[in-house]
């Protein structure tokens, strides 16, 4: 049966971390008000959304599964299909939507990639027919400046790992690398989804870095190199670090030999990379096989380095 769809979005989290929040969105001057007045953050929002979803769920123990409770959130059907290099799309039904995911992907990565289209759902109401174009004012600028896929990443974190329990679970696994892949066999999450969620909720003063060896757009020597990293709001506390994209690291260090061998190594690394400079504790293991070969790395800030 014809159903009328429209497109809403289609997904390639990597090439749209940068996307800024779409000028039509209808959620702007719904939240305007409430940004104006100050009480009330975008990532709350979606937290708030996420956290009231899986309240309506019933769930309380993981895995949260997005499939089982997206109908609370007015998904009438999710397909699994071949979309070539995309994620997932979230399309308008009648009364409703319809999410597509990538059935070539990893299961575990399509359960965020279903999350991440549930957080979509928040940020766009379902009685508007069509978004209408507002004018860019100095108020809504600010709005504009906001990232809506980082948004959705964010509330599929906690649509997937809720951080209560999320943390209960870390907390009894202890907050290093070695707890990601067990967390993310229980959460069925991906294994950097967990590395991020892990880093998030982490206590401790910690800087999550993810290597790929691989050029830069300047240069043609490929090195094992920074390809983004992320720190704990605790360590966000005390200063904030810049951790520059392709900064590479040596052939000697712990970080390379995780890349090159099956070993977790946890071990006192010098490290030279932006303004993180300095002998640091430096948990690695490597992921994953061939081009898609990346190391993750846990840097502890106040760790002893002996
Ligand atoms: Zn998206």
């Amino acid at each position: 049966m014809l159903v009328p769809e429209r497109l809403v979005t289609a997904g390639v989290r990597e090439r749209t971390e940068d996307r800024g929040m779409n000028p039509a969105h209808p959620l702007l001057e719904r939240w305007n008000g409430a940004i104006r007045e100050g009480n009330c953050s975008w990532s709350q929002f979606v937290i708030e959304h996420a956290d009231k979803l899986i309240s309506m769920s019933g769930i309380t123990r993981p895995p949260f599964l997005p499939d089982s409770f997206a109908h609370l959130q007015k998904v009438k059907r999710i397909i699994r299909a071949d979309l070539g290099e995309l994620d997932a799309l979230l399309l308008r039904l009648e009364n409703g939507y319809l999410i597509k995911l990538n059935a070539t992907q990893h299961p575990f990565r399509q359960n965020f990639s279903c999350a991440h289209e549930i957080a979509h759902t928040f940020l766009l109401d379902t009685n508007a027919t069509a978004p209408v174009a507002k004018k860019r004012t100095s108020r809504s600028l600010h709005l504009h400046q906001l990232n809506e896929e980082v948004l959705c990443n964010l509330g599929a974190r906690e649509i997937l790992m809720p951080k209560s329990v999320f943390s209960d679970y870390a907390q009894r696994s202890g907050f290093s690398l070695q707890s990601v892949p067990s967390l993310a066999h229980t959460f069925q999450a991906s294994i950097t989804a967990t590395a991020r969620r892990l880093v998030e909720v982490s206590p401790e003063p910690l800087i999550a870095i993810f290597w790929t060896f691989r050029k830069t757009p300047t240069s043609s020597i490929r090195k094992l190199r920074v390809a983004w990293s992320m720190q704990s709001s605790s360590a966000r506390r005390d200063r904030r670090y810049f951790v520059p994209e392709f900064a590479s690291i040596g052939s000697g260090s712990s970080v390379a030999y995780a890349y090159a061998s099956d070993h977790y190594t946890s071990k006192p690394e010098n490290l030279n990379l932006g303004n993180l400079d300095g002998r640091y504790h430096v948990e690695s293991k490597g992921f994953g096989a061939g081009s898609k070969r990346t190391v993750i790395s846990f840097v502890f800030l106040k760790a002893p380095k002996h």
